[in-house]
């Protein structure tokens, strides 16, 4: 090559490495692997299943599908009971035509309309009846080690909360780092209401924050709630993992419409269209007293469940570092049944996550039949409980069926959204642990863009199953299909929440680029074997507020 060429050459190279990453081109055999992960699909999202609710005969069906599988491809069980793991849960049914809430100031009463101005909390233990005075908190958010607080503020001092409801607006100001602010909504939020003596909360979604629709909201919420039942095991898990503590409180919870939300705030001196301009533009919140009292009787139905997590292993081939597991997990539980909408009853949940176990499936089927096995050994865990609350990936990950320290990360996925071809994947975590520069050189290899997540005020990375994983100090990545802002992608994607997202149209009738699917598996599997073979774990970085996890 003659010097002219070689500094054209390189100008192109220069130029081609600028250009963002654009995919590989389908193969028959990206085809082929998609109709494979797309037959798991088919059986997984099929009415038979009736939506996998967590512990229900479908669900059952589903796991047993799974085994079947996992069997079949030559994996090892590494369950307690075989594959099993079993999850006993508390079950809680909100009755809402037998349960009222009423609004009173100044001897005026406002009887609310349930489903229409709020709906009731079925995830806790509701007190059957409570009156107890409002204030309201802003965003509720309790980052004393960010010199943040929401429930210590001078208007609205931390002892001053004892035997109220708290009233807070979900968002949070613009300088707190998002996985901050995702975090405080989980169980800093519960322990801190806990410590003040707070009765009762409620949380007014954005308009802006929502996902779809809130008649969808309030369709579900006859959805059973449910919690890991108290275990013998609890008291020792919390000492370990303090964010992995099973909190069993009574305490009154509420959603809000926030086309109702005037209603709260009438007499108070502020208004919502006030605070939301301020909550939609993540400017800090004022704090004060509501000026009136709620009263409410809730009427539940209360019952016990059992349902597994299942748990398969691929023996590694180092004899030190086999002792070690890296886990691909996705959850199979979905939403059930409900009374017909569009002449549909089943929760199909075909990408939530049906698309995510088919891909455990054969990423695990592609580990067995790969003569040169991973340094590490491989775990492939799918979790029941995630649309209640990520419970039972919580279970696992403060219970693990392998010594606790040998699990060195997780790959998780969850509706990771095949509609488009795959070009970019928004991850997880990516800024939290060393799992980053690994995502990104398996990217490069398959041309794929990694990047952060674009929306994170949707707290995305507190409402996947990695994050039990974070509480527990564990590297963790949850990844899906990425788009650029105001692409015809996005409006695929930001269409799909609208219309599909826990509905029954989230079904085998839609739309799915399964060669993309199947190339997104490709990646994974690469990813995790890098993980696997590398000579180091991977581990929290410095900077990272969820380094403190970290043993
Ligand atoms: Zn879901």
């Amino acid at each position: 090559m003659d010097r002219i060429s070689l500094a054209f050459f390189a100008a192109a190279l220069t130029f081609t490495q600028r250009l963002p990453a654009q995919g590989r081109p389908v193969t028959p055999a990206d085809d082929a692997a998609g109709q494979a992960w797309w037959a798991h699909i088919k059986t997984l999202a099929d009415d038979s299943m009736e939506g996998r609710l967590t512990g229900s005969d479908g669900y059952l069906r589903a796991a047993k599908y799974v085994v079947g599988q996992f069997d079949s491809a030559g994996l090892r069980p590494a369950g307690i009971n075989g594959y099993y793991q079993p999850v006993k849960f508390d079950v809680t049914r909100v009755l809402a035509d037998k349960s009222s809430v009423t609004l009173s100031a100044g001897g005026r009463d406002v009887p609310l309309v349930l489903g229409q101005d709020a709906i009731l909390g079925a995830r806790g233990t509701q007190p059957k009846s409570i009156a107890a005075p409002l204030v309201f908190v802003g965003y509720g958010l309790h980052l004393p080690e960010a010199n943040y607080d929401d429930l210590d503020s001078r208007d609205v001092p931390f002892s001053s909360l004892k035997g109220k409801i708290v009233v807070y607006i979900n968002g949070g100001p613009a300088d707190l780092p998002a996985a901050l602010k995702s975090f405080a909504r989980t169980s800093p939020l519960e322990k801190a209401l806990a410590d003040a003596g707070v009765v009762g909360s409620i949380t007014i979604p954005t308009p802006k924050s929502m996902d779809f629709p809130w008649d969808r909201v309030a369709a579900n919420a006859s959805q059973p709630g449910m919690r890991l039942a108290a275990d013998p095991k609890d008291a020792e898990v919390a000492a370990r993992h303090p964010a992995l503590a099973n909190l069993h409180r009574t305490m009154f919870s509420a959603t809000f419409n926030p086309a109702e939300a005037e209603k709260l705030f009438a007499g108070s001196g502020h208004s919502f269209a006030e605070l939301l301009a301020l909550a939609d533009a993540q400017k800090p919140l004022p704090r004060f007293d509501l000026k009136k009292s709620l009263t409410a009787s809730v009427t539940t139905e209360n019952s016990a469940v059992e349902s597994p997590n299942i748990v398969a292993q691929l023996e590694g081939s180092d004899p030190s570092l086999k002792k070690e597991y890296v886990l691909v997990s996705a959850h199979l539980d979905h939403l059930g049944t409900t009374t017909p909408v569009n002449g549909k009853t089943v929760f199909a949940g075909a990408m939530d996550d049906a698309s995510g176990v088919a891909s455990v499936l054969e990423i695990a089927k592609s580990f067995s039949q790969n003569r040169e096995r991973p340094k590490r050994s491989m775990l492939f865990v799918i979790f029941t409980g995630e649309e209640k609350g990520l419970l039972g990936s919580r279970y696992f990950a403060g219970r693990p069926t392998v010594p606790e320290t040998a699990i060195v990360a997780d790959l998780n996925m969850d509706m990771f959204m095949p509609i488009f071809p795959l070009k970019k994947l928004h991850v997880q975590g990516l800024v939290e642990s060393t799992l980053a520069a690994d995502a990104r050189a398996v990217g490069a290899e398959h041309n794929i863009e990694i990047a952060v997540d674009p929306e994170p005020d949707r707290n995305s990375f507190t409402r996947t199953d990695q994050y039990s994983f974070v509480q527990a100090g564990v590297p963790a990545l949850a990844m899906k299909f990425g788009w650029a802002a105001d692409s015809p992608e996005y409006k695929a994607w930001r269409q799909w929440l609208a219309h599909r997202y826990h509905s029954t149209e989230d079904n085998l009738s839609q739309p799915v680029d399964t060669a993309a699917a199947a190339q997104f598996d490709s990646f994974l599997g690469d990813l995790a074997r890098r993980v696997a073979n590398s000579a180091g774990r991977p581990h929290y970085v410095e900077s990272s507020f969820f380094h403190r996890f970290e043993k």
